[in-house]
């Protein structure tokens, strides 16, 4: 079964690429029935923080990327990764090192000098360990020297390292804490992953963590490194276009659904399927529909993109989200009638709106209390409202059975009457409605606030 992990060092919020990469693997397990763990790399004791981790939590939660088990915190298991160290020492893949800083800088110095490779080759690989001081020591893995390591990436394809270029890395410092590329591989074998998916940032460092895998003897994992996300100007995401925090596209009101199917779409394609539902999603995503160039960050797509999965998601799904995103922004959420007005609206809210605060905008005529309170264009239409319209209105709406065909024909019938346009009648009882320029048709919104509520607005503009 497949297993793959989402590995977030907690320094920071959960940034676009996180998202994506966690996205990834999240796809890639649950569209195989398999698990999607999730590991806190939290070994960098000055840098990593609570804070930090809650935040990853939060945004993995909000784009509905749920992990089985338990966070596993890395720096928790730093015993066993000194323990594996000391199995490769006992079985001779590894060795102690006494070479002090001191010593390989010097090394280094003179190499340099020399015009030879700085690539530090331990006097102690092969020593006798009757030899050995009582002295402080590294533990450093026995590389080989000759022949290649080769990655077979799923997304980058065969990549080769010359062993001659990699040096026998350290695996336990001198304090007896592992370093961060022995943890990543115990883990990884520990629990049991199967599929490591991963920014190519990482690709240098599966060469040395392969070394280890061989070392012991394990299966490695299937790589698959996957390119870097850029701006729409193709450098790299800077925080003025893109690289902002998961949590920051929550607060900007795409629903999750959106944010996963343009995440998907960063780097990864399906023919040319451009909008789909998390099902087909699931069901489509493979690692052979990784691009090898980088994806480009690219706003409009997020717009367009979200603007269709509000318009297919449900009235009462719509609802919850606007509400979560209220709470998101620490507003209040929306008290009962709110909700029921938000969702009787709903329908003619939809089409077009782009994120949350845009249906809240729009719903402005339907989550307003009276009075109203008239900008200054609806202010405008009122003013220019002809002469003896109000009471001319409320006389053909009183007994108008409301319903979408008789109001429209009752209006019509009575612009005529009148001998103005639909046009001249429609912008003051629009402004008499919503106080505003901008909204849904104004039959709609006298559908939405019903007969009682319509007439009580008119009379509020009459006088
Ligand atoms: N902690 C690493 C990072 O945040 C990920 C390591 C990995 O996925 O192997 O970049």
């Amino acid at each position: 079964p497949v297993v793959t992990r989402f590995a977030p060092s907690p320094t920071g919020f959960l940034h676009i690429g996180g998202a994506r990469t966690a996205l990834f693997n999240w796809l890639y397990a649950r569209g195989r029935g398999g698990r999607f763990l999730l590991r806190i790399e939290d070994t960098d004791r000055a840098r990593s923080t609570p804070e930090a981790t809650e935040a990853i939590l939060d945004g993995l939660t909000w784009l509905g990327l749920d992990w089985d088990g338990d966070p596993v915190s890395q720096f928790a298991r730093a015993p066993r990764h000194a323990e594996v160290a000391h199995a490769l020492l006992a079985q001779g893949r590894a060795y102690k090192c006494f070479s002090t800083q001191d010593e390989i800088a010097a090394f280094r110095e003179g190499a340099r000098a020399r015009g030879e490779s700085t690539l530090f080759r331990s006097p102690w690989r092969d020593a006798d360990p009757a030899t050995h001081p009582d002295a402080p020591f590294v533990i450093r893995i026995k590389a080989p020297q000759t022949g290649e390591t080769v990655i077979r990436d799923r997304v980058q394809g065969d990549v080769t390292f010359r062993n001659d270029q990699l040096d026998d890395m350290v695996l336990l410092r001198s304090d007896g804490t592992p370093v961060y590329m022995l943890a990543v591989v115990v883990d990884d074998h520990d629990m049991g992953v199967t599929h490591v998916i991963r920014g190519d940032d990482h690709l240098n460092n599966a060469a040395r963590q392969m070394l280890i895998y061989d070392a012991m003897g394990w299966q490695a994992p299937v790589w698959a490194h996957i390119p870097l996300i850029h701006g729409p100007d193709g450098k790299k995401l800077s925080k003025r276009h893109g690289a902002l925090g998961a949590q920051e596209y929550r607060a900007m009101g795409y629903p999750a659904p959106a944010m996963r199917n343009y995440l998907a779409r960063l780097g990864w394609s399906h023919g040319d399927a451009e909008f789909f539902t998390d099902e087909e999603a699931l069901e489509w995503f493979d690692l052979g529909g990784i691009g090898r160039g980088a994806a480009r960050f690219d706003t409009k797509k997020l717009d367009h993109l979200s603007a269709r999965h509000i318009a297919a998601m449900s009235d009462a799904d719509l609802v919850e989200g606007v509400n979560a995103y209220l709470v998101s922004r620490g507003e209040a959420p929306l008290d009962a009638a709110g909700n029921a007005a938000l969702g009787r609206a709903m329908y003619c809210l939809k089409d077009r709106a782009r994120s949350y605060g845009d249906l809240l905008d729009k719903a402005h005529f339907a989550l307003a209390a009276r009075p109203l309170d008239p900008d200054a264009r609806a202010r405008e239409a009122l003013h220019a409202a002809p002469g003896g319209l109000w009471p001319e209105l409320t006389r053909a709406l009183q007994d108008a059975s409301w319903t979408r065909e008789t109001l429209e024909a009752g209006l019509a019938a009575l612009a005529s009457t009148l001998g103005i346009k639909f046009g001249a009648l429609a912008a003051p009882l629009r402004a008499a409605l919503a106080g505003r320029a901008v909204t849904p048709s104004v039959i709609d919104m006298m559908l939405v606030l019903g007969r009682e509520e319509t007439l009580a607005r008119l009379a509020d503009a009459g006088c």
